[in-house]
């Protein structure tokens, strides 16, 4: 079991992927909060099953699976269901997160998250890690992966912490203004630290 957690964020697009998927392959072991976020309302689950009775079956599909775009209609407006599925997942998720973060045995673990420093999920991090790209960049590169709009991406900016915001709050940045490698050199370097840091923890 590993006690020592890493939190690694950043905005949209700034290279969380690549960088998590960099320490995997260093034998690291990552939890991603986005995939247990969607692991609490597969088939089946409680979550599922509390959301489909107090919805109705139209927030589920023909497959069985939550129909993310008719709750999300059906949150937009209306701030009572939406602190009442709040207060459903958050604490499924935290629990799950938690869980996965026990059960890791590489010598630290990394927790990704794009929200990390919003949902105060520093708590559970011995030191928050920010990936950092100019805002100019961070669009660019997320347009080219999604094939998105500019404004699109651009809302999205705007619903999370702002560049100076996160940088505050890092214990360790990641400069990702450059090519991979550029970030993989960091990345190394920042793995030792947090193997010696983790021994002495
Ligand atoms: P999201 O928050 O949307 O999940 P993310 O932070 O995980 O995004 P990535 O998907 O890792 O970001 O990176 C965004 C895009 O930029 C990807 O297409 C990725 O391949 C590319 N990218 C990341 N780092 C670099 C780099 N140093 N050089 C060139 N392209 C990069």
């Amino acid at each position: 079991m590993s006690n020592y957690v890493v939190g690694l964020t950043g905005g949209i697009g700034s290279g969380k992927t690549a960088a998590s998927d960099f320490l995997a392959s260093l034998g690291i072991d990552i939890v991603d909060a986005d995939v247990v976020a969607r692991e609490v309302v597969e088939p089946g689950s409680p979550c599922l099953t509390a959301i489909a009775e107090h919805f109705g079956e139209r927030v589920i599909d023909a497959q069985g699976q939550l129909n993310r775009r008719a709750l999300r209609d059906i949150v937009f407006n209306d701030n009572r269901a939406k602190e009442w599925l709040n207060q459903l997942l958050h604490p499924a998720i935290r629990a799950r997160l938690l869980a996965q973060l026990q059960q890791a045995d590489s010598p630290y673990v990394v927790l990704v998250a794009p929200l990390l420093l919003e949902n105060q999920l520093q708590r559970y991090c011995n030191r928050v890690l920010v990936i950092d790209v100019p805002e100019a960049l961070q669009l660019e590169r997320t347009m080219q992966r999604d094939n998105s709009e500019q404004q699109q991406v651009e809302a999205i900016m705007a619903s999370q912490l702002t560049r100076e915001q996160r940088l505050q709050r890092a214990d360790d940045i990641v400069h990702n203004d450059a090519d991979l490698t550029h970030l993989q050199q960091q990345l190394t370097a920042l793995d030792k630290r947090y193997r010696q840091l983790a021994k002495g923890s």
